[in-house]
């Protein structure tokens, strides 16, 4: 089957109108060997790591199952890289979809309006057929999907499974047929549930928050250093499966209702409430310390970062703030803030 290539700085697309048109939603993440060379001919010294390893893969081509690109409204800095896309990469359909900054009535009304866009614009360009009733079957296969994920997610209080494990999963799930993606959650969900506890006394209780970090080698570096990330805030993780959609109401005002209602990401408004979905887990969990990563210069996380600090210093709960580039080498460099933080926690 095709695939329509996603990109999104949060996890606000709606895969179910690209799996109505007959698609596999593609979703790029990084690729931390990459050097970015022919991105930084078009970008400044300052542009996020994450969102220039992405243009890199799109300016040195991606693979030919690719048929098309939906990029969807998040921070501001991938909202105006879609401009380098538009002139710069080789791909006959790209939309970018105004997923709305806000979460109020004129918000949803405008989100609606631009989803339809996205629909008559790949029935035009790929000669398909998006129905109400397609829609419909796809939000059900969606739910599934976030509800079998969540119960696999709940499995890392018991020490069942560790972040890194379910962080590929969801990877996985973003990428490959949603059927067999069904399918593969199925047998993990059976697998967990009936594997021994994991036996490391010493592992410490974290949150994880911060940009998308999409690199699962990054999260298994966190895991050596003794942290065992029992819950998270990160659009590859809780964000893609915390809610579910309504699967009587109409579709589109449905997957709307969906995105407003999930955990909210920084660059979305008001991005407070990113620290009341924080504080929630942090309750639940029985959390340590909270760990908050941005992708270097990331200008969300940054300006998110005195207000988290502030909040969570009057909570009492250890807080470490941590900047990363986006590349294996200098993973390295950050051990000893690590072993620092375990220390204190
Ligand atoms: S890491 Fe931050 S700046 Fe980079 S794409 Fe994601 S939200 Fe945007």
């Amino acid at each position: 089957m095709k695939k329509i290539g996603i990109i999104d700085s949060c996890v606000e697309t709606p895969e179910e109108l690209i799996l109505s048109g007959g698609f596999i939603p593609y979703r790029l993440f990084g690729d931390s060997s990459l050097s970015p060379l022919k991105a930084d001919e078009h970008l400044p010294p300052t542009h996020c790591v994450w969102a220039r390893n992405i243009l890199e893969q799109g300016l040195q081509g991606l693979p030919d199952d690719i048929m098309g690109i939906v990029s969807t409204h998040g921070c501001d800095c991938m909202n105006r890289q879609f401009d380098i896309w538009l002139d710069s990469v080789d791909m006959e359909f790209m939309y970018f979809l105004n997923s709305p900054l806000k979460r109020n009535a004129a918000a949803k009304k405008f989100f609606i309006q631009d989803m339809k866009e996205l629909i008559r614009q790949i029935e035009e360009h790929y000669n398909v057929k998006i129905t109400d009733e397609k829609i419909r079957e796809n939000i059900q296969l969606m739910n599934k999907i976030r509800a079998l994920l969540k119960e696999i997610s709940e499995f890392r209080t018991k020490m069942k499974i560790k972040y890194s494990e379910l962080h590929e999963l969801i990877k996985k799930v973003q990428t490959i047929d949603k059927q067999e993606a069904l399918n593969i959650l199925e047998e993990k969900l059976k697998d967990v549930k009936s594997r021994p506890s994991i036996k490391e006394n010493e592992l410490k209780n974290i949150l994880l928050t911060g940009s998308g970090l999409d690199d699962t080698d990054f999260i298994m570096n966190l895991e050596n250093a003794g942290f065992h990330i029992v819950i998270d805030d990160l659009c590859i993780g809780t964000h893609y499966f915390w809610e579910q959609a309504d699967e009587g109401a109409d579709p589109l005002e449905s997957i709307a209702n969906y995105h407003f209602k999930k955990p909210i990401y920084s660059a979305k408004v008001p991005s407070h409430q990113r620290y009341n979905f924080i504080e929630q887990l942090i309750d639940t969990y029985e959390v340590k310390g909270v760990i908050n990563l941005a992708e270097k210069f990331c200008e969300s996380i940054l300006y998110d970062h005195p207000f988290m600090n502030k909040k969570l210093k009057e909570k009492g709960v250890p807080y470490l703030f941590l900047e990363k580039e986006y590349n294996t080498e200098a993973y390295k460099q950050l051990s000893t803030r690590f072993d620092a933080f375990y220390e204190i926690i």
